[in-house]
């Protein structure tokens, strides 16, 4: 029998070390065959992690979300465009509104796509004014209308198609404004530069963003009917990358679901498939097309597969067993589950990973679904496996999955392979990032290694006793708090 050896059975062993500070190292690394990430840190594709909100402080922190797939395919698509819309060079399609819409609902709209400004264009997207957060602020009357409250077209500065942001930047300053609009001669509204975007361009330099400057996102989708539809709204929503996500991807299933998508989609389109936790699974899914295999079964913190199936692979043999094929064939491997700290990171890619997918560790954050529940004092969210009771009884409700499929759930027969839990809260994920990057960038500095790529010729595993790992962990100390 092979022996399976995990994150706690195991450390690295130290290198001579070229690396004079943390600050000389790369955290920079490939998600997939084309995209790149300056952290490799992607937030899981579950309901309780990843919407646009986490979407978008991952990608401005370096990293990418994965949006989850456990609602109608209107809303996931909805939650995709909110993350590509979130900032970039120019804005296209601006939101707009007609000038005899209520003020009521332009403030409802501003809400609802999170933005402080609107352009008010009549039916030919001819540009007739702008309402932002400003004009509303104190405004009591609700019957007036978009046209009563707006900065008439004779009052905006604008700019042309094509002009640059220093251009731009400029126009913004001398005319002490927050907002572009750049339209044609005829006044056709063709795109808006906000001084938001500007900003955060400066304010997030290592920000994973698409050629249009905007920001990159993934989303997950399943192998049942309808899974082609669900596809295609995404991307064209702007999906970056699409994730075939089941629980066995070493199966028929996955492999048709990624031809399918390959034949349906052509080359341009980016697939990541899992989970698989064996050298034949990857070597089958890249085989079938895919630019990354995601890799684990079984490690999560919120996942019994292993207890009711008595299936997986402890996930540091998992992640060498698939990095071996993968690296070969120049495809990057994502190692999903089981990550509790920088150190499993660590680890993680040291194995062979490129980057690591993380739930439950950032299922504590301000920017996860959900809402910061108290528990005997203490500031808790929630955390569930996408096969937990209730997270199969929530997808029934919010998605189309029966019209979709046809098929009724018998609940008396559902075997979870999730549970439900609480992790405490943790402030936001730049936070938690910092942390992990941080921890990251030492273990480089450990490891002799200038880059990931180093790292994973550099690394020697040792493996380790229970008496190693009660040494590695603070001990024979009462710690404070
Ligand atoms: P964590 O970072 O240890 O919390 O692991 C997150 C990963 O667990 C996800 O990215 C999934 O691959 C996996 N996962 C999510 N839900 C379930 C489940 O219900 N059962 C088994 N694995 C799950």
């Amino acid at each position: 029998m092979r022996q399976g050896l995990t994150f706690d059975d195991v450390l690295l062993v130290p290198k001579r070390s070229p690396v004079r500070s943390r600050r000389d190292v790369s955290t920079a690394t490939r998600l997939s065959r084309r995209i790149s990430l300056n952290i490799p840190i992607v937030s899981a594709n579950m309901d309780t992690v990843t919407e646009s909100a986490m979407a978008i402080a991952m990608a401005r922190a370096g990293g990418i979300g994965i949006i989850h797939r456990f609602m109608p395919i209107e809303r996931q698509a909805a939650e995709v465009a909110r993350v590509k819309r979130s900032e970039g060079y120019v804005v296209e399609h601006p939101y707009t509104v007609s000038p005899d819409t209520l003020v009521r609902d332009v403030r409802r709209l501003m809400q609802e796509y999170d933005t402080g400004g609107i352009l008010v264009v009549d039916e030919e997207n001819h540009l007739l004014g702008i309402i932002t957060t400003r004009d509303l602020l104190f405004l009591e009357d609700d019957q007036l209308r978009a046209r009563d409250v707006m900065t008439p077209r004779e009052r905006l500065v604008t700019a042309a198609p094509g002009t640059t942001l220093e251009e731009a930047k400029r126009i913004l300053w001398q005319h002490r404004i927050e907002k572009l609009p750049l339209v044609t001669p005829d006044n056709t509204v063709v795109g808006l530069i906000t001084a938001k975007d500007i900003v955060n361009r400066e304010k997030f330099p290592l920000a994973t963003k698409d050629a249009k400057g905007r920001l990159r996102v993934g989303a997950a989708i399943g192998v049942r009917p309808g899974f082609l539809r669900r596809a295609e709204a995404l991307l064209e929503a702007g999906a970056d990358v699409l994730v075939v996500d089941i629980a066995h991807g070493h199966s028929d299933n996955c492999i048709d679901a990624v031809k399918a998508l390959r034949r349906h989609f052509g080359e341009d389109v980016e697939i990541i498939a899992g989970n698989v936790a064996t050298a034949a699974g990857t070597a089958d899914l890249i085989d079938a097309g895919v630019d990354a295999v995601k890799v684990g079964i079984g490690p999560g913190s919120i996942c019994v597969t292993r207890v009711v199936t008595g299936f997986g692979v402890p996930q540091i043999t998992a992640i060498q067993e698939c990095a071996r094929v993968a690296r070969d064939a120049g495809i990057p491997i994502i190692a999903d589950g089981g990550i509790r700290n920088s150190g499993d990171l660590v680890k993680a890619l040291a194995a062979g990973a490129s980057s690591v997918m993380v739930g439950s560790l950032l299922a504590g954050t301000t920017e996860s679904p959900g809402r910061v529940v108290i528990r005997n004092g203490r500031r808790y969210k929630i955390v569930r496996g996408m096969a937990s009771l209730t997270a199969n009884i929530d997808r029934q409700r919010v998605t189309d999955e029966v019209r979709e499929t046809g098929q009724e759930i018998d609940w008396e027969k559902v075997v979870p392979e999730g549970v439900e839990a609480v992790v405490p809260y943790r402030g936001n994920v730049s936070e938690v990032l910092e942390q992990l990057v941080g921890g990251l960038r030492s273990g480089l500095s450990y490891g002799g290694a200038f880059t990931i790529e180093e790292l994973w010729d550099n690394a020697e595993f040792i493996q380790i006793t229970p008496a190693g790992l009660f040494e590695s962990r603070p001990h024979d100390v009462e710690p404070l708090g």
